[in-house]
């Protein structure tokens, strides 16, 4: 395939147009059903402060921004496709394979965003990399891409990165990027969400409390120093960073009686504006 300027600025418009599909499917999707949901999770809502306009315009413009960003990390996997480390199963999909391939991506985004979160909250990296993303005290499904330049680099260039692990075993299965990708931006936009729609005992359950809810996120951005972790609470409990009062502070949202919670019962994580 010849690489020439043409090539290169239809990828990255392609990439942006695509990546714009995702997110606004992703977070105007978990803003139309909690919006949709108002009169029946008002209780769950899991701050007492309410994001403002302002929070959510700077959440969309800054996310916009990394869409562009995005685009130009996705010319790596051009770059890669070319050099031969990525190939792509073009015959018929094979389900075994995509099922070990999802897997294998959700697991290593999983690890990496652990430990380049916790790095990306190092005295040096914070303010360089990670400080935009948490101008959102009250994060909105919409700041599930509100990322500064350097931080849009180091989350984008994984993907790629990824795919040519997965492709050392067998070709990747373009369903295998796509449920991810798509998981991926379903999981982000919940993570943001602001209300918790998990059941009562979820945290505590083995069948359940290995998976992040959106408390778990939503307290990293309100308190900052626990809970690092994107899809599994795993590495926060290897490594000791989960908030000590996780369960509790998840009970007290999930356990609120609806009537409570419309005369304005405290909840946690309240933040002054
Ligand atoms: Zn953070
Ligand atoms: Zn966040």
């Amino acid at each position: 395939m010849p690489i020439t300027l043409a090539f290169l600025a239809y990828r990255i418009f392609d990439s942006i147009w695509i990546e714009s599909i995702r997110y606004f499917a992703g977070a105007a999707g978990v803003a139309l059903l909690c919006w949709l949901l108002a009169g029946r999770i008002a209780h769950r809502r899991i701050q007492t402060r309410h994001a403002t306009n302002a929070d959510r315009l700077r959440e969309v413009r800054q996310s916009m921004w990394s869409m562009a960003v995005f685009a130009f990390v996705d010319l790596m996997t051009v770059a890669l496709i070319v050099a031969g480390a990525i190939a792509f199963n073009l015959g018929p999909p094979v389900l075994a394979t995509i099922l070990w391939q999802t897997a294998a991506l959700i697991l290593m985004h999983d690890a990496y965003f652990y430990w380049m979160h916790r790095w990306m909250h190092s005295k040096a990296m914070f303010r360089l990399l990670h400080s935009v993303h948490h101008l959102s005290r009250t994060p909105t499904s919409w700041a599930a891409y509100s990322f500064a330049t350097g931080e849009a680099v180091f989350e984008g260039i994984i993907t790629p990165l990824m795919i040519v692990a997965i492709t050392i075993a067998a070709p990747a299965e373009p369903w295998a990027v796509f449920i991810f990708l798509a998981h991926q931006i379903a999981r982000n936009a919940f993570g943001h969400a602001g209300f918790e729609l998990a059941w009562p005992g979820f945290t505590r359950s083995p069948w359940t409390g290995w998976m992040t809810t959106t408390t778990h996120h939503d307290l990293h951005h309100s308190e900052g120093r626990y809970n690092f972790g994107l899809y599994f609470t795993w590495w926060d409990r290897w490594m000791g960073t989960e908030h000590p009062r996780y369960h509790e502070r998840f009970e007290a949202v999930v356990n609120r009686r609806r009537e409570t919670a419309a005369q304005g019962s405290p909840g946690h994580g309240a933040v002054s504006p």
